[in-house]
């Protein structure tokens, strides 16, 4: 005859948190084991990616682990991959770099325009003086 097991704990419902495992004890008697849930892994807040380097636990177990188990020596360390970084980096800088053509190109048609006046005043400055 099969060997009934039975639920160690009060909780006597078949839920998610209450999942349980048949183990053989030593004795050779067959006992339900308490399965944890499954853990998943921090994710990158701009692609979804599982984060690198970081281990993947249940959430209350990462307040029993050190803070530099929780991150990645980099900005944005614990919380975006390493690839959305790096894009972060390159579109900054390339606004910025924008933003200095931009600025220069302006400053190029001010000084075109000054001239230009300059060459204006000259040019009726002469007539005059043939007449
Ligand atoms: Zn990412």
């Amino acid at each position: 005859m099969a060997q009934r097991v039975t639920y160690r704990r009060r909780l006597s419902y078949n839920t998610k948190s209450n999942k349980h495992r048949v183990v053989k004890t030593p004795g050779g008697k067959l006992v339900y084991q308490l399965v944890k849930k499954r853990a998943s892994a921090p994710k990158c807040g701009d692609c979804g990616d599982a984060l690198a380097g970081i281990p993947v636990l249940r959430p209350a177990a990462y307040a029993r682990i050190s803070k530099n188990q929780k991150s990645v020596n980099r900005a944005y360390g614990g919380s975006r991959c390493a690839g959305c970084v790096r894009n972060r980096i390159v579109r900054s800088f390339l606004i910025e770099e924008q933003k200095i053509v931009k600025k220069v190109l302006k400053q190029q048609e001010v000084e075109a325009q000054a001239a230009a006046s300059a060459a204006k005043a000259k040019s009726s400055k002469k007539k005059v003086a043939k007449k």
